[in-house]
């Protein structure tokens, strides 16, 4: 059988998407093979439709028991067999299922990275005939990614162990360079296809709106848009319990799902929201893996999430039948601080990571480029795609910040103040301290620094904070300025050789409110 009668017996689909017959190609060629696709795209297709073809056994590694349960079932239903092996399983079914493995009863064993150290399991990979290895969510390898999963480097010498090198094939909808680079060195990919598929959901429109009354907000989108299926993430579980309330008493058919209830409630809920019980699910991030609910038609953030992986993937769960639907994030600077007081206690006690430092400055940084996508008047599907490293062009029309009205400034002389002023600071202060200076701010703070000294401090007195704020995300996004990567990040100067030109024009783009946000902000 070939690759795609393979997919219409077992999946029953017709043809291949983006992507995915590349992927399956390559594999079978015997290349390894790096997929970065985003979430909704069909990776598990692209290794399941090769392991069935491969002669051996493939063994995938994955990071959470909910979805090699998932994944499992999904396979045992279409006629393939598959199992999985992690620490829901007792020991003793672990040994017979590792028994079973071993007469070459499955074709697929999905297995949590922690095993990949045991002996029963090595026991049992180096005396069968491995034909492939697959790393499902291989982000996890990388320090860089928001879910770093130190058994995750336990990979290559668990294939390296083997008695011969299967295919390694890895899958990531996270496609920064330096999960990318991580993730090429950690796994010592052989010379790998790399295939990236587009980030670009065209049927999603992002918003976001700062609107004070997000309440008011919310409950008129649902009821403007009735009987549509909706997810609402909130970033604390107090707020999904009082939205979720405050929808019910608004007669809207809502339930809610985060870790603190039962588990069987929590499979209640989320069957609710899927079998169209109710309409809406009110979530934190616990929810959605896994879920694969076609005509989610809009996915509203109640709170700023704390990086751009997270909102794209959450926002991702919208529109995953291709037709058109929203993704609006209710964006307030307090959000920035309660995410900041989330991260600032994140609890590593449970984790082998040595370096926690590094990995709370990546956490901060992810959380100011999240937050410069709330405050910049950009285009956003831009904005994500530039984030996750495509290239784009035109600004797209189908935005938020496009459709919105605005005004444009010409700020090239003040935008070469700020070039003036990181220079003269020699590039050794963050936002607060350079913008404090442009605006020459009478404070302690910048006597004892000098910075009161300097030619620029000043300069941009007539501007608010506000305005300059904008100026310099502006200027980052062109890559005149950019912020290192620390937790207490610093502002230095970019490629400025364009800046030279007396052509140059360095424009801010700034919104009116529209008639609809300022109802919201000002209604009782
Ligand atoms: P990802 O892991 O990339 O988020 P999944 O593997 O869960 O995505 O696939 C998302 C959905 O798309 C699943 O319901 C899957 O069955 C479906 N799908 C995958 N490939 C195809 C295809 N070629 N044709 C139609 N549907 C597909």
């Amino acid at each position: 059988m070939d690759a795609k009668s393979t997919l219409k017996h077992y999946f029953g689909y017709d043809s291949f998407r983006g992507g995915q017959e590349e992927v399956v190609n390559a594999i079978l060629e015997g290349r390894d093979v790096l997929a970065i696709m985003p979430t909704g795209a069909g990776k598990s297709i692209c290794y399941q439709i090769p392991a069935l073809m491969l002669d051996g056994i493939t063994i995938v590694v994955s990071p959470l028991i909910s979805l090699m349960q998932d994944q499992v079932k999904a396979l045992n239903k279409a006629g393939v067999h598959a199992a999985y092996i992690n620490s829901s399983l007792t020991e003793s079914q672990i040994s017979k299922a590792l028994f079973l493995a071993s007469q070459g009863t499955y074709k697929i064993i999905y297995v949590a990275p922690e095993r990949l150290g045991g002996y029963e399991f090595n026991a049992f990979a180096r005396s069968a005939h491995i034909s492939m290895v697959t790393i499902d969510e291989a982000h996890c390898i990388s320090q860089w990614g928001q879910d770093f999963r130190p058994a995750y480097l336990k990979i290559l010498d668990f294939v390296n162990g083997l008695p011969k090198r299967p295919v390694v094939s890895a899958f990531t909808a996270t496609a920064t360079k330096e999960v990318k680079d991580d993730i090429l060195c950690i796994l010592n990919l052989n010379a790998p296809k790399v295939v990236i598929t587009g980030f670009d959901r065209q049927n999603l429109y992002y918003r976001v709106e700062q609107v004070r009354k997000k309440d008011a907000f919310i409950v008129d989108y649902i009821k403007e848009h009735p009987d549509q299926s909706g997810i609402i993430y909130c970033a604390t579980r107090k707020n999904t319990d009082a939205v979720c309330e405050l929808l019910k008493s608004e007669g809207i058919r809502a339930s809610e799902y985060h870790a603190g209830l039962g588990t069987e409630q929590r499979k209640n809920n989320q069957d609710d929201f899927i079998y169209d019980r109710v309409d809406v699910i009110v979530a934190t991030n616990a929810f959605g893996m896994g879920i694969d609910k076609p005509d989610v038609r809009f996915v509203i953030h109640y709170n700023m999430p704390q990086s751009m992986e997270n909102y794209y993937q959450e926002a991702g769960r919208a529109g995953r039948d291709g037709e058109p639907a929203e993704c609006i994030l209710l964006f307030s600077p307090q959000d920035v601080v309660i995410n900041r007081m989330l991260l600032d206690s994140k609890d590593f006690s449970d984790t082998d990571i040595e370096d926690i430092e590094l990995i709370k400055q990546r956490d901060m940084y992810r959380l100011r480029v999240m937050e410069n996508y709330c405050r910049t008047t950009e285009c956003l599907r831009n904005y994500i795609l530039r984030y996750f490293g495509e290239n784009t062009g035109e600004s797209c029309n189908n935005c938020g910040n496009c459709n919105q009205a605005y005004t444009e400034y010409d700020m090239t002389d003040e935008a070469r103040w700020v070039i003036n002023c990181i220079a003269e600071t020699h590039g050794r202060y963050g936002l607060t301290i350079v913008i404090g200076t442009l605006m020459g701010v009478d404070r302690a703070r910048l006597r004892e620094l000098g910075t009161t000294v300097y030619r620029s401090y000043g300069a941009l007195k007539d501007m608010s904070e506000a305005d300059i704020r904008l100026l310099i995300s502006r200027m980052i996004q062109l890559g005149y300025i950019y912020q290192t990567q620390e937790q207490y990040s610093v502002l230095r100067i970019g490629n400025i050789e364009s800046l030279r030109s007396e052509a140059a024009r360095v424009v801010i783009r700034k919104h009116k409110k529209t008639p609809e946000q300022l109802y919201y902000d000002t209604r009782g």
